[in-house]
């Protein structure tokens, strides 16, 4: 049995899912004509109660385009030094918003307020770039899925408020953090001025990520979308997938959760690894003793036919997901039983 835990992002559709999206009703969604894009749009919008939605093929279109709008030639972006929007977005806050980033160190990939504060430039001092977005990431993928306290954003939002930051959020595992806590969407609408989530994560869905922010943002960013090349056509096959998998797989990404926690279990009993780190939902990161490299380990496994990913030299990842279940976690658990370091 091949058990792939790379991550959350190689599900494939159901059967369901594939059946609603064969049925979707799809029109041309660059003339705004795709009956279901529009639904999925407005459906997300609604959700967090902000006005407008910008359905995209990747999470890293999302944030690029919120930083795109946000920020302007000269400009700085405030984040923590594992968000995914400084790694693993090929430079693109350079590439496509001419813009610097300022990275600081936070607890598992989370800042505080005081931290940003600290890190806001002059903006009467010619020497520096000007700060004009603030961005954060709840879960953090490099922080082991690691959850915000909901009370720093709100501290954060108001620091925002007074030197007129606006506050991006990548929430590609937002729903991760949501079934985890008491906050719910509209909380989240209400502090930050823009919001990307995706649909390809723990969702299921085979495609696609949303922008979500007021109308005029999104007008802009839906012209930005189509200088990227990323104006797409009946796309509603997608977006049908999306409205399933939010009326459907919500609430089951606690399985996960929970099958994560038990994963970790069994890691954190095995003497090549030096510690796991703190589990908060579906992704676990252990890290090896110093003589063994992550590689290694990755190769050792996938021998095994386990597949996970180095995430540093010592640091491996393992994710959860819809396509991971209990007899997944069986064979999981003896397979990685044959392993050794000599
Ligand atoms: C996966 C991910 C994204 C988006 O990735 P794409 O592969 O471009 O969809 C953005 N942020 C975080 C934290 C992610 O984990």
């Amino acid at each position: 049995m091949r058990i792939d835990l790379r991550s959350d992002t190689i599900t494939k559709p159901s059967p369901e899912m594939l059946e609603i999206m064969f049925k979707a009703e799809v029109g041309d969604d660059v003339f705004g004509d795709d009956l279901t894009v529009n639904k999925l749009e407005k459906k997300v919008a609604e959700s967090f109660g902000m006005e407008a939605a910008l359905f995209c093929a990747t999470g890293t279109m999302t944030n690029q385009l919120a930083i795109r709008v946000h920020c302007s030639p000269g400009s700085e972006v405030i984040c923590d030094e594992l968000s995914h929007i400084f790694l693993y977005e090929g430079g693109g806050v350079a590439l496509n918003a001419f813009s610097s980033v300022k990275t600081l160190k936070g607890d598992f990939g989370r800042l505080a307020a005081n931290q940003i504060e600290a890190a806001i430039n002059n903006p009467n001092d010619i020497h520096q770039p000007t700060t004009r977005l603030v961005s954060l990431e709840n879960t953090v993928n490099k922080g082991g899925g690691s959850i915000y306290d909901f009370k720093e954003f709100l501290k954060i939002k108001e620091l925002c408020l007074k030197y007129e930051l606006p506050l991006h959020l990548d929430g590609a595992r937002l729903f991760n953090a949501l079934v985890e806590t008491p906050e719910t969407t509209v909380d989240y609408g209400r502090v930050f001025d823009s919001i990307s989530i995706c649909l390809s994560k723990g969702l299921g869905c085979p495609v696609g990520s949303l922008l979500i922010g007021n109308e005029k943002f999104i007008k802009k960013a839906r012209r930005f979308r189509k200088v990227m090349g990323g104006g797409w056509r009946q796309a509603g096959y997608l977006a049908a997938a999306g409205i399933y998998a939010l009326d459907n797989h919500v609430e089951r990404l606690k399985e996960d959760h929970k099958r994560a926690q038990l994963l970790g279990a069994i890691l954190s009993q095995k003497s090549y690894i030096n510690k796991v780190y703190p589990i908060q939902t579906n992704i676990v990161i252990v890290e090896l003793l110093e003589n063994i490299l992550a590689t290694e380990m990755v190769s050792k496994l996938a021998e095994q036919n386990i597949y996970c990913s180095p995430f540093g030299k010592h640091l491996v990842r393992f994710v959860t997901h819809l396509d991971f279940n209990d007899s997944g976690l069986d064979s999981f658990e003896s397979s990685i039983k044959k392993l050794s370091f000599s």
